[in-house]
């Protein structure tokens, strides 16, 4: 008997093909997921990048649990507060390098980057530079699918078929400082706003940075009053071995967005961390402050803010941070073997946990289909890894064993049996 077609419209699928073959994800525990036939799968994308403490944790359902029925919701607009949004706050300011920063919540890394690009562009006009509107990002880069965020996909297909887009941007080169600093001055250094940075590329292939890269976009910026916004919503919460991710390098970013990691995937949730002096028009210390008309009913959400504060607990207490680096070397090593098989064209793996296998050119010439046959060839050998544009990428739970890491080799190994 054949199945109704579900009215569930699946992000970034292709619908004729889910239609045939949705896959169930039916419970999760650790780093196992099971599908809906029972069958065990070694979940090495985290979910979305994101359950990076391992599903299941008890600490996160009972901080759920417990403030839904203390308090399940309130907004935080206007003089409203709660005290999981303030304790969240201090912390995560607590964590940016420099004293002073501000935080505003979301309701995921979407939602930070757009506010993250109307704050720069919105801090500037309040300090009497309004023609600073110009955003400028990369190649490859990824920043969610909200409306600025779209404008500044270096992913050309994610901008490609939604109408016109918001005006004042331009994609760059994704590895070359030159490449920025060419642009603001064609612009015009007094018209930019904002440079935005994934300090690795995640969705766009997995793309570490050039050595002195991030420095030295870092330095471009501040020379030329360039804000930096660090896009972080994959490579914080210990997924470069680092709290927010940017923080592996000796910069100091004007905004950085976090998601994902944020909650340990539990719930929805991200943040903009505002750096003092951009936030200062805001924060006077007096009534009559220009005001940030922007915000989301879900900002600063009670339940989402007491998971987060939950998930902090446990990074720290369990040293998961830490340990984003210290498996960046057993996972490379697990990979490097890839590197030297006829289908596989470059394995990128080395800087935190997480990774990138892009197939040969002349496999992705004579079939396109490649990096999705591979990744249900891996899911045939048990284990869950996500396809990409030209590979398959990997950025398991912190939770992972070494045991584990070697599986993911062996499987990806094994499902090239399937290109
Ligand atoms: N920025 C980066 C670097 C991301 O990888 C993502 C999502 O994958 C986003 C922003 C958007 O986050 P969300 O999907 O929560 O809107």
């Amino acid at each position: 008997m054949s199945r109704p077609p579900s009215p569930l419209w699946h992000p970034f699928a292709d619908m004729g093909a889910v239609a045939t073959s949705p896959f169930l994800i039916d419970r999760a525990e650790g780093t196992t997921v099971w599908d809906g036939d029972g069958r065990p799968y070694l979940d090495a994308t985290a979910a979305l990048w994101y359950a990076n403490l391992g599903h299941g944790r008890e600490e996160l359902a009972r901080a759920a649990a417990d403030q839904l029925r203390r308090l399940d919701a309130y907004s935080t607009f206007g003089d409203f507060t709660n005290a999981p949004a303030e304790a969240l706050a201090h912390r995560l300011a607590a964590r940016f390098p420099e004293p002073g920063a501000k935080v505003l919540l979301a309701s995921g890394g979407g939602d930070a980057i757009d506010a993250a690009a109307k704050i720069a562009r919105a801090s500037f006009a309040a300090r009497g530079e309004p023609e600073r509107v110009h955003l400028i990002s990369r190649e490859h880069g990824y920043h969610g699918t909200h409306g600025l965020g779209t404008a500044i996909a270096g992913i050309p297909a994610n901008r490609a078929g939604f109408g016109p887009q918001a005006p004042d941007q331009s994609v760059i080169a994704w590895d070359s400082v030159a490449a920025l600093e060419a642009e603001i001055e064609r612009i015009g250094p007094r018209r930019v706003a904002a440079f935005f940075v994934e300090p690795v590329i995640g969705a766009g292939g997995v793309r570490l940075p050039p050595e002195g890269y991030v420095e030295g976009v870092a330095e471009v910026c501040a020379r030329h009053g360039v804000l930096l916004v660090a896009d972080c919503v994959i490579c914080g919460f210990g997924r470069l071995g680092t709290w927010l991710g940017i923080d592996r390098w000796p910069v100091v970013p004007d905004l950085v967005t976090l998601a994902k990691g944020l909650t340990g995937g539990a719930l929805p949730l991200g943040a903009t961390l505002v750096r003092e002096a951009v936030a200062a028009p805001f924060f006077p210390g007096s009534p009559g402050a220009p005001v940030l008309r922007h915000g989301a009913t879900y900002a600063g959400h009670p339940v989402a803010s007491a998971v987060a504060l939950a998930a902090l607990d446990l990074y720290e207490r369990e040293g998961l941070i830490e340990r984003g680096a210290e498996l960046e070397v057993p996972l490379a090593d697990a990979l490097a073997p890839l590197d030297g098989h006829e289908l596989v064209g470059e394995v990128r793996a080395g800087l935190g946990l997480l990774a990138g296998i892009d197939l040969a050119d002349d496999v992705l010439a004579a079939c396109p289909g490649a990096p999705q046959a591979w990744a249900l060839g891996a899911r045939e050998a048990g284990v869950l890894v996500r396809p990409l544009a030209r590979g398959v990428a990997v950025s398991p739970p912190l939770t992972v064993s070494l045991r584990d890491i070697a599986r993911i080799g062996d499987a990806l190994h094994a499902g090239l049996e399937a290109v």
